[in-house]
């Protein structure tokens, strides 16, 4: 069987319930070889004023050390140190300042001009676009995202935007969104992520689409896998799975992050 990795988990200090010893923890139990740690990169304070979902700036530091503190007690577990970044312009001098030692950046796109669009307590972005647009700028920041000079390890669930199951009944725009998404990825040397996150969301599947993904694989763009776990329970879910669904993209292969900053390869 192919060796269990996890590259997208959250804790405590940003918006996860367990804390960074429990992920480990569940990890270890687990056999997973890999690990990587990558909490709520600090947002300015009009996006996320009362820190509810990312780590707060007086605690960058401390979930850094947390890291280091556990890749000690843990050597079977190479636990990688890092951020998931909300890709804005500008975002290059806040990562710059806080980002630490933390050696792998997953970059993401939550939020269109100012407002999110993955809360369910909040859908007026949703209310106030048709589908079809939400989707067409949706793919535009992220293409975004792919170039920004912070140099993104790798694109965190590449099609978020269809974590409500709602996909514009247009082939001809999917195809020219995907097409677009695999150029960009492709054009910024970024990997993406293949996530099992979306399969507890209403869409009920893996991201990304297995036509994005499958344009991923043309344009070879490498890939990563992740639960993006917000629990310890979710730790690797579904990993088995995503090498499955990576293969039948037509994937042979994962990249993996290592601790010291460098990438693996793990043959699926
Ligand atoms: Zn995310
Ligand atoms: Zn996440």
């Amino acid at each position: 069987m192919t060796e269990l990795v996890d590259c997208h988990t959250h804790s405590t200090h940003s918006d996860g319930r367990s804390t960074v010893a429990e992920n480990v923890e569940r990890a270890v139990s687990l056999g997973v070889t890999t690990l990587a740690c990558t909490d709520h990169f600090v947002l300015p304070s009009t996006m996320d004023p009362d820190c509810a979902c990312s780590v707060p700036a007086h605690d960058a530091s401390g979930y850094l050390a947390d890291v280091r503190r556990e890749r000690e007690l843990h050597p079977q577990l190479d636990l990688v140190s890092g951020w998931e970044c909300d890709y804005y312009p500008g975002c290059e001098d806040m990562i710059e300042r806080y980002r630490g030692d933390a050696t792998f950046l997953l970059g993401s796109v939550h939020a269109l001009d100012g407002r999110w669009i993955d809360d369910p307590d909040d859908l007026s972005y949703w209310d106030d676009h048709r589908l079809r647009d939400v989707w067409t700028r949706y793919f535009e920041v992220w293409c975004e995202a792919c170039a920004c000079p912070v140099g993104f390890s790798s694109m965190a669930h590449p099609d978020l935007v269809s974590w409500r199951g709602l996909v514009p009944d247009d082939a001809a725009l999917l195809d020219d969104l995907y097409e677009r998404a695999a150029c960009a990825a492709a054009e910024a040397g970024v990997r993406v992520e293949v996530s099992s996150a979306g399969a507890i969301k209403p869409l009920g599947s893996f991201y990304p689409a297995p036509d994005l993904l499958r344009a991923f694989h043309r344009h070879h763009v490498p890939i990563t896998v992740a639960s993006d776990a917000h629990a310890c329970q979710r730790i690797a879910d579904r990993v088995a799975d995503l090498y499955e669904y990576a293969r039948r993209a037509g994937y042979r292969a994962v990249d993996v992050p290592t601790s010291s900053g460098g990438w693996r390869s793990v043959a699926l």
